[in-house]
């Protein structure tokens, strides 16, 4: 399989090369040359498949021969040992759990399938790689327990100071050894803005050999894939496909869904759930795509006001606007709608929501309210004690903690403080 870059200057590359450079010297996103067509006898028999197989099977045309059989094997099964599963909260609305890695997020998925990709690649190179990562919460604390010890690889982290929870915060300032979480005195656009720049420096590439850990990375953004397939197995009503609502913030995770969609997974009708961060949610109204600077809100791993994936969406659809939105829609979903959701659903059902999944659950709520008789499901996409700061004054009650989390709650933060000045960046990177 080879990979081409969405600005269509960059040469193509395979899934080894597209894995270590994260983005394409051009600055576009690789994309897959030809997108992969499951067999219908999969789809049909899919409840005879174990997760590892069906992991395997939709990763493995991505992969061609970049990663041997044995390996790409050992590698999706370390990457899913842990459940997804599928809970009823309503009648017509089911939650996908995707919390129930070691960092309680669903890009443990991403992070963990990556770094043992790149443990595999750089095992036959001499060199060290650092990948450098911009952060809005979530991906911090999945990098570094991904990567945390891996051989050959250094981990910087740049995170918004004062914008990420303290789980989380905690998640990527304790572990030590080859990571390092740059504490940012800015925004996560800031900080995304400053490890852009730094990817396009020469002379710092020159001297380091650097790669993204972002969901720009193929090898973090495809088996994305796999969780919605694990969806569908559990799928009771198999002659009625669900209707998916992803909460979304870079849109790496429902392009994903997008284009397990294309390779023949049965779903209704997608939904991009946002927060007050509407750029996509806009476009779909107007047809024009007007990048803002992110706003704070209280789902904040959804706080980005340029989201990088949106090219490759635009890319899957062959940049045509209404066979996009036939697929897709999308809602805004205020600060203020979030909590009466969380509170709502926890005082009716006693399902507890955190504040990304409750902007997914009122996203696929409206949905189904316009479109009466459908089911679908929402992408719980956070344990919610990682806002327990958020979540207890809405529904006045503690969030019930899992033993790792009490421990790490007493741990230490470390971190590097540094200025919205990429020089500040480029002085510590050649410093190392
Ligand atoms: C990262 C994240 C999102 C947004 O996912 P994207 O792939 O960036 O759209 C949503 N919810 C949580 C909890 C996250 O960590």
């Amino acid at each position: 399989m080879l990979y081409y870059s969405t600005s269509h200057i960059s040469p193509k590359v395979d899934f080894k090369e597209a894995t270590i450079k994260g983005q394409a010297p051009d600055k576009g996103l690789y994309f897959p040359e030809i997108i992969p067509q499951l067999p219908e006898n999969f789809i049909s028999n899919i409840e005879q498949y174990s997760k590892e197989e069906i992991a395997y099977n939709v990763i493995q045309p991505y992969i061609g021969d970049a990663i041997p059989k044995n390996e790409l094997e050992r590698i999706v099964k370390e990457t899913i040992n842990f459940d997804f599963p599928l809970v009823k909260v309503e009648e017509n609305i089911f939650s996908l759990e995707l919390f129930h890695g070691p960092t309680l997020a669903f890009k443990d998925v991403g992070a963990r399938f990556m770094s043992r990709c790149l443990g595999y690649f750089v095992k036959d190179e001499n060199k060290k790689i650092t990948v450098l990562v911009a952060t809005s919460g979530d991906t911090g604390g999945a990098v570094a327990n991904g990567f945390y010890d891996v051989k050959g690889v250094d981990v910087v982290i740049l995170y918004p100071s004062g914008k990420v929870s303290s789980v989380q915060e905690l998640q990527l300032t304790t572990l030590g050894k080859n990571i390092t979480a740059l504490e940012v005195d800015g925004t996560f656009d800031d900080c995304q803005q400053m490890v852009k720049q730094a990817f396009a420096d020469e002379e710092l590439n020159k001297k380091l050999f650097l790669t993204s850990a972002n969901s720009i990375n193929v090898a973090r953004w495809l088996p994305q894939q796999f969780y919605y397939f694990f969806a569908y197995q559990q799928w009771a009503n198999k002659n009625q496909p669900p209707v998916i609502s992803v909460p979304s913030g870079n849109f790496g995770n429902i392009c994903a869904g997008l284009l397990a969609h294309r390779s023949g997974l049965p779903v209704q009708h997608f939904i991009a759930a946002c927060n007050a961060n509407n750029v996509v949610y806009n476009y779909l109204l107007t047809g024009k795509y007007t990048a803002k600077n992110s706003v704070a809100t209280i789902s904040n791993a959804m706080d980005v006001g340029n989201p990088s994936n949106f090219v490759r969406i635009l890319e899957l659809f062959d940049q045509e606007f209404n066979s996009l939105k036939n697929v897709m829609s999308s809602y805004s979903i205020s600060d203020e709608e979030t909590k009466k959701t969380l509170k709502e659903v926890h005082s009716d059902t006693n399902y507890l929501l955190d504040p990304h999944g409750a902007v997914g659950y009122l996203g696929l709520e409206k949905y189904l309210q316009q479109h009466p008789g459908l089911q679908g499901f929402f992408l719980e996409t956070a344990h919610p004690v990682k806002f327990y700061d958020v979540v207890e004054p809405i529904i006045q009650q503690p969030v019930p903690m899992p033993d790792a989390i009490k421990y790490l709650l007493k741990e230490e933060k470390q971190s590097i403080e540094i200025e919205v000045d990429y020089n500040s960046l480029k002085d510590y990177l050649l410093s190392k």
